[in-house]
């Protein structure tokens, strides 16, 4: 993912003039009709709302969705109509975007290196008033660009990190190289910063899609441990994100397991009259995602496709060879009949770099070939916003449509 850059809106294959849900088109009839060429992303706005509220209602806390997951206005909305008020934002143009679609959403500035500009954009034009770090001369940075301390509402965050994680320890993506501090300096941190702030917190993130309830719970430890050790009391213990999803191969425990374990190890720190945050991104729009490829050529069980790692499917190919995550596939051939034969197919993107390529294996009738589309689910989460436009690759729309692809998809492609 570091690798690329991202963007933020796709535009819009058509204007939707406030159309109902049940009014979107389906994905199948989109193709059939429009025969997209280009990589077509498909937002679901009911599933996104509906993992929204399911978040919302079974957090025991206030939640924050990191808007880096996924920017597209469409899901925005979506979450917005879930019950989301609260987004975690790591630039200026995150925090630009939010303010400018929601005059009354609580921005959070959770990226812990930020630049002074955008600190002083963030507290002065769009009211953000709760900044995260995890080094001193951070802390220094964001009293002189806002000026303000614990009268002006200031709210001050120490991120936590957590000892390694990777693959072995059940997440996919490890954050801890890069951000946090260790348990004796988030103790200091939170001692400088306690006069200064109207609202103190310890945040952490565990991994991105961390399939162990007890990542949570062991990271808690390691919150009351540094709280104990500041001597200082804090109002918030923010949690992060990481909260898995389904992927073939790949099926975590229900998310209410997640919650009570991390219910649990609060209610154990005894940190009276603190509250918990939660930081999703991944658990929020990852089924209110897909993207429509086109088969270009067939060699043997390898899939040509118009899109690829540099566009919207880079988790499906990871650098250095990694396996990267498998998808849900399904094949789309709108005007004849498909095989009831399935085989396995590998793909390649249409950059010329050999690293353009996804392993899977992926699950497809045995005769698909050139012209067909295959709709690729489970997408909504780190898909289209880290397409680049390497090698000229850059017609990727959007639409939005109905219905769950999540069932449907799975239906097709038992895993
Ligand atoms: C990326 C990120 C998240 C969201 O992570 P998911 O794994 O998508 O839930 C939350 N908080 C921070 C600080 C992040 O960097």
């Amino acid at each position: 993912m570091s690798l690329l850059r991202s963007r933020t809106a796709l535009s819009p294959l058509r204007r939707r003039v406030g159309a109902a849900a049940a009014a979107l088109p389906a994905v199948d009839d989109i193709v059939a009709v429009t025969r997209p060429e280009a990589p077509l992303v498909c937002v679901r706005p009911e599933a996104v709302t509906a993992a929204a509220r399911d978040f919302v209602a079974g957090f025991p806390g206030e939640v924050l969705y990191a808007v880096k997951c996924n920017p597209e206005p469409a899901v925005l909305r979506a979450l917005w109509a879930g019950g989301v008020r609260h987004f975690d934002c790591a630039s200026a143009a995150e925090v630009a975007l939010v303010r400018r679609m929601f005059p009354r959403a609580a921005i959070h500035f959770m990226h812990p290196v930020k630049s002074r500009g955008a600190i002083r954009e963030a507290w002065a034009t769009h009211g953000v008033r709760d900044f995260v770090l995890d080094h001193a001369d951070e802390l220094t940075k964001i009293r002189e660009e806002t000026g303000a301390g614990a009268a002006e509402g200031l709210g001050l965050f120490v991120r936590l990190a957590l000892p390694a994680g990777g693959p072995g320890n059940g997440v996919m993506y490890d954050l801890s190289g890069k951000f946090g501090a260790d348990v004796e300096e988030t103790a200091a941190l939170l001692r400088a910063a306690r006069p200064h702030a109207a609202r103190l917190g310890v945040s952490f993130h565990v991994g991105s899609q961390c399939m162990d309830p007890l990542a949570w719970r062991r990271a808690l430890q390691l919150v009351g441990e540094a709280v104990a050790l500041a001597g200082v009391t804090v109002e918030v213990v923010d949690v992060g994100g990481g909260f898995p999803v389904s992927y073939p191969g790949m099926e975590p425990p229900p998310q209410g397991a997640f919650f009570a374990e991390i219910e649990s190890a609060f209610e154990a720190l005894a940190l009276p009259g603190a509250v918990l945050w939660a930081e999703p991104g991944r658990a929020l729009v990852a089924a209110g995602g897909s993207v429509v490829v086109q088969v270009q050529l067939r060699r043997g069980d390898a899939l040509y496709l118009n899109d690829g790692v540099y566009g919207c499917l880079s988790d499906m190919g990871m650098p250095g060879g990694a396996p990267g995550f498998r998808f849900p596939v399904r094949l789309i051939r709108p005007d004849a009949d498909v095989s009831e034969e399935i085989r396995d197919f590998v793909f390649f993107g249409p950059t010329c770099d050999s690293a353009d390529r996804m392993r899977g294996p992926f699950p497809l009738p045995a005769d698909a070939r050139e012209g067909d589309w295959i709709e690729i689910a489970q997408l909504g989460a780190y898909g289209a916003c880290l397409r680049t436009a390497f090698n000229g690759f850059d017609g990727t729309r959007l639409v939005e449509v109905r219905g769950e692809a999540r069932g449907r998809v799975a239906e097709a492609v038992p895993v």
